[in-house]
Formats: structure tokens, C-alpha cells, sequence
């Protein structure tokens, strides 16, 4: 059966565009999806703008997430009909991915879309839900509490900031918004932040030790923010590190993990095992109903895509862009 993808290919030069292509060019997977929803997240709009290493198999079908009905299943767990999605594993990477109307997969890798959510807002989270879901959890894990203090976001209108500012919220921290877009204030306030905070004070290089004023940090830029954040956070606090929005380098200081033991976690959504999947999905499930995710989200079909991409490096985008594959 003939499908359309977004297909990423680099001969003879980078090029991005819809492509038809045939069921039987997917690579082997005990699951066929009939992928209704994608997303785009910060690594797919790298590759679709054919910057940074995250392409590693040529042509690619780009889409780190995809949500949507199985077509054909081999595999115990999965029926013809049931909704599921896959986030991550190196799809959009080394293999195909989500943004196409169909994705083969090792059923391993798949998990049922919980309630209350559909295919469309398993998009709307998809990645960028998911990773905000896993800080929440490291911080939540290290023991913090919201009468610790307030914890702070950066990259906050972005799609894991927006996530991570909600669930957050939810769970009754104080949160304070870093962001470089005054334009998203009243945005970051809807989704519950307590403050917001302009990205400059943090994005110059720092003392090593500062005032004592986050009880944790979820962080998704790196660099000076990541690490003025740290000299940032109280006694025995902790930071969940996601990033690199602004940039893969670390110009920190032993300091405030050796004077005031304060913990880095290091966050990676690709590889993370099933189990805490499931754990972290329970978490979004809980605490997000689909009407959060309707102000967040624009939709866009396959065409539009790369275009988005470009916005999406420039910093642009406020929240989420979720691809319909069928528009
Ligand atoms: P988005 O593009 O949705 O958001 C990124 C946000 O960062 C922007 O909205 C902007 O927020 C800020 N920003 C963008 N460019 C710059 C810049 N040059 N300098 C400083 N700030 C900038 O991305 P995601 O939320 O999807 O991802 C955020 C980061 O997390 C990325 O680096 C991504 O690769 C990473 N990530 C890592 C995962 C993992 O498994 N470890 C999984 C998912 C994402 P504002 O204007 O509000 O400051």
C-alpha cells in the first residue's frame, strides 16, 4: 500500500519533501501503525533543517513521535484497531519515524494511549510531554516537595518548558518561567507559573555560588543557564538537566554540588526502559485533560513542516506544533 512521508534525503544536496512510499519499504516491526498524529520536537526540526548529527541513516523519514491506529499486528499485546504511540528508540534517527501515515515497529517499543487522551494530544505530549514528565519525576524522586521552595523552568514556552511548567503546577510547586519571549508572559501565567523571569538574567557567565533560590531546577538549554541555575539552587536541591537549546557546553563550577550538595540528574527520554514510560505517562495522565492542551498546540500537515522547522531553532514557537499526517 502506497503511503505519504516527509522524507529526508542528501544526495545530491539536503533535501526535505513529501514523498509517496510503499508499506513494503518499511523496515521489519511486528506492529503497523496507521499514524494519524506527529509531533514536532527540537531534535525533528534539526533534521529537518539538516543541522546538527541527528540523522545517521539516509533517506530518512523524520518523527521522533507518532500516535495512531494499528493496521497489522504479529505481536501478544496488539490488535488491528488498538490506539498506541512511540516515542524516541531512534526513530526519525536511525530509523524511520512518525512523520509518514505509516510506521513499522517491534511491538516492545509501543505503549496503548492512556486515558483521558487520544492520538491527537498523545502528539500534543508526545517527546516534549513525556521528557517534562521524566524531570518532574527525578525531581520528585530526589525527595523535593513543594514546600521546598520554588522551582525553576527554562526554555519555559517551549514544548518540554510548557509540559514542565503545567505538571509542575499541578503538583503544587511554586514555578518560576524563564523565558526570552516577552510576548509568551500571560502564557507561561495561564499555564500556572508563579513568576516569570527574563532568559538574559541567566545567559551570561555567572559567580559560581549565587543567592540561594530554587529548590529545583528543569532545565532545557544548558550552557550558562544550566549553569547559573546551579549556582542558583538551594542546600541539597536538585536539578533535572534535558537540553540544549542554547548550547551543548557546560561552563559551570564544582561549587554547588561539592559546598552545597545539590544533584545533577541527566535526562534522556530515547532509551528510557518501558516501565518508566508507563511511569511517566501515568504522571501526564494524571494531572493534564485534553482542554490544557488545546491553547498549546497549533496543528500543521506534512508540507508545512520544515517550514515550522525553521521557526522552531529561531526560538520562535510558543508551546507545541502537533503534524497532522493526513492533512
Ligand atoms: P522547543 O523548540 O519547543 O523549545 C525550546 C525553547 O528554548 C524555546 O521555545 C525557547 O524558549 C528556548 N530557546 C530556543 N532557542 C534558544 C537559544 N538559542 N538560546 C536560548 N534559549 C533558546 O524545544 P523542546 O522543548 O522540544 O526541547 C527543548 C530542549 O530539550 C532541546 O534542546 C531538546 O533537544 C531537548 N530535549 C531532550 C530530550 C532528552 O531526552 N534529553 C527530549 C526532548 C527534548 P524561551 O523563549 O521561553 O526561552
Amino acid at each position: 500500500m502506497p503511503f505519504k512521508a516527509l522524507l529526508l534525503t542528501n544526495q545530491p544536496t539536503f533535501s526535505a519533501r513529501v514523498a509517496t512510499l510503499l508499506e513494503t519499504e518499511l523496515p521489519a516491526g511486528d506492529v503497523l501503525l496507521r499514524v494519524s498524529h506527529s509531533s514536532l520536537n527540537y531534535k525533528d526540526a534539526l533534521a529537518l533543517s539538516n543541522r546538527g548529527p541527528v540523522v545517521r541513516a539516509w533517506p530518512m523519514v523524520p518523527g521522533i513521535d507518532a500516535a495512531g491506529v494499528v493496521e497489522t499486528s504479529t505481536h501478544a499485546r496488539f490488535r488491528p484497531g488498538d490506539v498506541l504511540m512511540v516515542q524516541g528508540w531512534g526513530l526519525g534517527e536511525t530509523r524511520w519515524g512518525g512523520l509518514a501515515q505509516r510506521v513499522r515497529l517491534p511491538g516492545e517499543w509501543l505503549l496503548p494511549v492512556p486515558a483521558p487522551f487520544g492520538a491527537f494530544e498523545a502528539a500534543a505530549l508526545g517527546t516534549a510531554g513525556y521528557t517534562a514528565a521524566l524531570c518532574v519525576q527525578a525531581l520528585l524522586g530526589h525527595g523535593l516537595r513543594p514546600t521546598d521552595g520554588p522551582v525553576l523552568v527554562s526554555g519555559a514556552s517551549g514544548g518540554v518548558g510548557s509540559l514542565a511548567v503545567l505538571l509542575l503546577a499541578r503538583n503544587g510547586f511554586a514555578v518560576t518561567a524563564l523565558s526570552g519571549k516577552t510576548t509568551a508572559w500571560t502564557y507561561l501565567e495561564t499555564l500556572g507559573a508563579a513568576e516569570v523571569l527574563h532568559r538574559d538574567g541567566f545567559a551570561s557567565p555567572g559567580k559560581p555560588l549565587q543567592k540561594e533560590r530554587f529548590a529545583g531546577v528543569v532545565d532545557t538549554l544548558g550552557s550558562h543557564v544550566l549553569a547559573n541555575a546551579c549556582a542558583q539552587v538551594c542546600r541539597g536541591g536538585a536539578v533535572a538537566a534535558c537540553g540544549l537549546a542554547m548550547d551543548m557546553d557546560l561552563p559551570a563550577s564544582v561549587a554547588p554540588f561539592i559546598l552545597r550538595g545539590i544533584t545533577l540528574y541527566g535526562i534522556d527520554s530515547v532509551q528510557t526502559p518501558i516501565s518508566r514510560r508507563q511511569a511517566a505517562w501515568d504522571l501526564l495522565a494524571r494531572h493534564v485533560v485534553p482542554a490544557d492542551l488545546a491553547g498549546m498546540c497549533r496543528t500543521v500537515g506534512l508540507t508545512l513542516a520544515p517550514l515550522e522547522a525553521g521557526h522552531q531553532l529561531a526560538g520562535e514557537i510558543t508551546g507545541r506544533i502537533v503534524v497532522d499526517v493526513n492533512r
